[in-house]
């Protein structure tokens, strides 16, 4: 049952984007199979009935229309399933089973219990000391800071010290070759690669890339390469070793800390802890809070810290890495006069293409049709550009488009713009949302509302109808409608 359960966990996670309740699958499997011995639990499509968003009662509800041929009542009496049970069987579950879970799900069920029941973080704590048997502490690796180092992660203090003893004048070409290559494959894929090979050129190539795109003096652009720079730091140090990225982001996170106190309330919700001032600044510069989860109201606070995971880590150094590059690029695009005349011939160099990159963006992002609501226009031109989207971000604008006549391609072609971009999951998520798949609903876009609590509604709505609800009611007001028909 266990490795049934998990697997029907796993499918639902790479379906949603999200891992479900492991307690909630469980108990409605259980269920299924106490009041339905005979009947093979694979029968069931629990992937596409279950969604993360609905109540259990819901997600009951789902299945009992889809498969009335089934018993859903619990027990053999019939008995009626109520919260407060399943808040009974979800702490029971908790204290007696959760020792045969591997960790990280025994975390997080604790993590989940505390918010269902509305526990405090201390006490949720305390059931969690009951449980968890924490592993002995591992050995720990001593970081060598060496070339190989600095060429994956050169934005570290010791990577600027090492790359003052040159000049740009000196460099060798390689070093341009590989700069223009940076700065071209930040804006056509918003990705730059990792070339570890030649370890010198990759450590110097990274300013020269900086100041040629300064030369440049282009803020989308600056922008663009900011963020494929974050998002190569990012993926580096997720496949490094731990202490690497313990290392890196105590070089340029002033406030983190480790959370090695096992009477720290906050292990258990992450190993890392940061200060709330300094994660408050740096996720509001890269706009991380539009994410629920990144918002300090849905975080574990305690003492004016804030709890991270290994991952979450890795996540904030990224945004450090855009804020170092975007500060560095914008103070030296202001004395660009300056800067070496061969950082001025390599971007003249590849300013061509950078424009045919540009020229193709901007007409995709004029070809957005005027009658779309300013929310979803934003989503649609920041997904384009190849910013970073939401998965809440993406389910509301392939709901919109799929709800305003837009096939399942049409939203696929737009996700392509997406650094991660994997057609098959895209694929599966789109069909999904469009009803093509599962319980054949197709979704609406989320309420005019729940776009406002998540800071998607642009400009509190000031440029829609008043008494509007949902996006997909957004009609263009009449000036606007006469301008474009007049031409
Ligand atoms: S009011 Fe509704 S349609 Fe208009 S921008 Fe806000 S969320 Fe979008």
């Amino acid at each position: 049952m266990k490795s049934f359960v998990s697997r029907i966990c796993e499918q639902i996670e790479e379906h949603h984007g999200s891992p479900p309740n492991y307690v909630e699958v469980q108990a409605l499997i259980q269920r299924f199979v106490k009041n339905n011995p005979e009947a093979d639990p694979e029968s069931i499509d629990w992937v596409s009935y279950y969604d993360p968003r609905l109540e259990y009662s819901e997600i009951l509800q789902r299945l009992r229309e889809a498969y009335p041929q089934y018993r859903w009542e619990e027990g053999e009496a019939g008995e009626r399933y109520d919260e407060e049970r399943y808040f009974q069987e979800l702490y029971d579950y908790l204290l007696t089973q959760a020792r045969d879970l591997p960790e990280d799900l025994r975390l997080r069920l604790v993590r989940e219990l505390a918010e269902e029941l509305g526990l405090p973080a201390v006490e949720a704590k305390r059931i969690e000391e009951r449980i968890v048997e924490r592993p002995p502490e591992r050995p720990r690796k001593e970081v060598v800071v060496d070339l190989m180092m600095l060429a994956k992660y050169p934005w570290l203090p010791e990577g600027k010290q090492f790359v003052s003893a040159f000049s740009f004048e000196e460099v060798d070409e390689r070093v341009y070759q590989r700069a223009c290559e940076r700065v071209l494959e930040a804006a056509e894929k918003g990705m730059v690669s990792a070339k570890l090979e030649d370890p010198l050129t990759e450590v110097l190539s990274y300013p020269t890339a900086v100041a040629i795109a300064s030369y440049v003096t282009d803020r989308w652009l600056i922008n663009r390469l900011a963020l494929a720079e974050g998002r190569r730091a990012e993926k580096l140090l997720m496949v490094d070793d731990p202490e690497v990225l313990e290392f890196a982001a105590g070089k340029v996170l002033k406030t983190i800390q480790y959370i090695g106190d096992e009477y720290d309330p906050l292990r258990g919700y992450g190993d890392y802890k940061l200060r709330f001032d300094e994660y408050l600044k740096i996720t509001t510069s890269v706009g991380l809070e539009r994410e629920p989860r990144w918002k300090l109201a849905n975080r574990v606070v305690y003492r004016g810290y804030v709890a991270l995971t290994l991952a979450e880590v890795a996540r904030i150094v990224r945004a450090y890495v855009q804020i170092a590059i975007r500060n560095v690029a914008s103070s030296a695009a202001q004395s660009r006069g300056r800067l070496p005349a061969r950082i001025r011939d390599a971007a003249e160099g590849i300013r061509p293409r950078l424009g045919e990159i540009v020229s193709k963006l901007k007409r995709e992002i004029t070809a957005i049709p005027a009658d779309m609501p300013p929310c979803m226009k934003l989503i649609q031109q920041r997904l384009i550009a190849g910013e970073d989207v939401s998965h809440f971000e993406n389910f509301a604008i392939a709901a919109y488009l799929l709800n305003t006549g837009r096939s399942v391609e049409d939203v696929l072609t737009l996700f392509s713009h997406r650094s991660d971009f994997n057609e098959r999951v895209a694929r599966y998520q789109v069909e999904h949302i469009a009803g093509l798949r599962g319980s054949r609903t197709r979704y609406r876009p989320p309420s005019c509302g729940k776009m406002l609590s998540l800071g998607l509604c642009v400009e509190a709505g000031k440029h829609c109808p008043r008494d509007i609800r949902n996006p997909l009611d957004y009609r263009l007001p009449k000036r606007e409608v006469s301008n474009i028909e007049g031409g």
